[in-house]
This record gives structure tokens, C-alpha cells and sequence, in this order.
């Protein structure tokens, strides 16, 4: 297919990288990437990934509408949904209503990082077969656990971006590794929402974490030894704490006991063969 002029010149920085090229922009701005979760980590890894020149975001969630609270850690996709409050707001009526949703307010961010960027609401089943990617950013364990599942049965690697309280975590998860219950996050930030919510910048650097990770997926990067510029966090976790400014890389193995990873017998509805 090969790039246009404008591309040539919009990813002239990332054709200049040995591990990019033409080629890989080529792939990136092809590429399809699934992103479940649209509050703060999500949007800080939409908009780099459309940065980046990723063609395609479908993005399930963020359909309830943005609050003023969540600003605090949403500035690159909140700061122009202040401008669409409705005149009732503005005179002190009906607080929090006509705001958009998080989805609108990721989709504004994405747009203005680059409005060629496909960004699209996706609601029911996640179809990970036509997608390059899968991140699951800053969802509950209850909601994510079910996306890595089936992320797993599917083959496919994962991408795991969470923030709570002053931690920043990425995992990616091969589907042959450890699975996600084998984490170990039971971290002192817990999953979002339930150890806490997260000091503003641990989402961004979450989301920016992980889409340095899908961008890798996307482009083939890492997984080999010796490839030290393109090594993916396979099967890894990186753990990044801002409040100490300190930075954990873990290497995740499956617990023998863990039904789905491990050999505590097969996962519930799986396929034994699968
Ligand atoms: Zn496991």
C-alpha cells in the first residue's frame, strides 16, 4: 500500500526508527485496536495510540456522562467538555447533567491528536478477531477478568493498564503466560475502584504505558531475546508507584493452583483444548 505524502511527512519520526520504518507505520495505521475502558486510562492511551497513527480505536464503555470529579485525572480528554456545559448548569441547575460521556470526551481527545483516526463505541460482545490489540484499561477486576478470559481462549495477547491510588500498573499477557489472576496486584492500590481512585497522573502514565506496549503488539515488537530496543512486557508486569517514585518490573508466572494458568485444572467454560 505503502504511505501517502502527508503520512510520510505526519510519521516522519517514526520512519526514521529502525524498529518503525515505513513498513510498521504502515501497520499501525492499518491496525484495529480494541480498547475496553474509557475513563482516564483509556483516554490517555487513546489519544497517544491516534499519536502514534493507529487507524482504528473501537472503545466499549464510558457511556455514562463525565462528572466534575473526574477531571482530576482526565485532563487531556475532560478540559473542553468544561465548555459544553448547558446553560443550566452554568446558572447552577441540574449539576452534572448534559455533560458528555466519557466516550464523547475520548473521542474529542482522539480527534484533535488526529482527526484521521477511526474512533468507534462498541457495545455487546468485544469481537477480538478482527482487532490487532486488545487493552483492557482501568476496568474492576469483575469487568476486566471476563475480556482476559476470553482474550485467552482466543490465543490472543493482552494488554492490562490500571491505576489506583498513586500506582500505575502495566501487564501484558501472553495467552500461553500467566493469566491475570496470577498478577499479584493485590498491591496496596488494589484494582481501580476498589482500592481507590487514582492520584490524578497515575492514570495518565498508565495509559501512556500501555500504549506504548499495544503500539509494540501492533508492530510485532519484542519477544525475542537480544532485541533489546523492541522488548515487549511479555508476560511482565511494571509497577510504577508515584508517590515513592519508585518503578517494579515483575515477571509474571502462573501459580500452580490457578485453574485458569496454572495446573489447578482447566478454566470453567473453557474448551480442554483450547
Ligand atoms: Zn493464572
Amino acid at each position: 500500500m505503502g504511505l501517502n505524502e502527508a503520512q510520510v511527512l505526519r510519521f516522519s519520526r517514526h520512519v526514521l526508527l529502525r524498529e518503525v520504518g515505513g513498513r510498521g507505520q504502515e501497520r499501525l495505521l492499518a491496525a484495529t485496536v480494541v480498547v475496553a475502558g474509557a475513563g482516564p486510562v483509556g483516554q490517555a492511551a487513546a489519544v497517544y495510540l491516534a499519536s502514534h497513527g493507529v487507524g482504528r480505536l473501537r472503545v466499549a464503555g464510558g457511556e455514562g456522562a463525565l462528572e466534575e470529579s473526574d477531571l482530576q485525572a482526565a485532563p487531556l480528554a475532560a478540559r473542553p467538555s468544561i465548555g459544553v456545559r448547558s446553560e443550566s448548569q452554568a446558572e447552577g441547575r441540574s449539576p452534572g447533567r448534559n455533560w458528555p460521556s466519557a466516550f464523547d470526551a475520548l473521542a474529542q481527545a482522539v480527534r484533535r491528536a488526529d482527526p484521521e483516526v477511526r474512533v468507534e463505541a462498541v457495545s455487546g460482545a468485544l469481537d477480538l478477531g478482527a482487532a490487532d490489540a486488545l487493552l483492557v484499561a482501568g476496568l474492576r477486576e469483575a469487568e476486566a477478568g471476563p475480556l482476559l478470559e476470553a482474550a485467552r481462549r482466543e490465543g490472543r495477547t493482552a494488554v492490562l493498564a490500571l491505576a489506583a491510588r498513586y500506582a500505575a500498573a502495566v501487564a501484558v499477557l501472553p495467552a500461553g503466560g500467566a493469566c491475570h489472576r496470577c498478577l499479584g496486584l493485590r498491591m496496596e492500590a488494589g484494582w481501580p475502584g476498589e482500592g481507590g481512585w487514582p492520584f490524578g497522573v497515575a492514570a495518565g502514565l498508565a495509559g501512556a504505558l500501555a500504549a506504548v506496549e499495544v503500539t509494540k503488539a501492533v508492530l510485532g515488537m519484542g519477544g525475542t531475546a537480544g532485541a533489546a530496543a523492541g522488548r515487549a512486557a511479555r508476560g511482565r508486569l511494571l509497577l510504577f508507584e508515584v508517590d515513592g517514585l519508585t518503578l517494579e518490573e515483575r515477571d509474571l508466572e502462573p501459580r500452580g493452583d490457578c485453574p485458569a494458568c496454572g495446573g489447578g485444572g482447566p478454566t470453567p467454560g473453557a474448551s480442554p483444548c483450547g
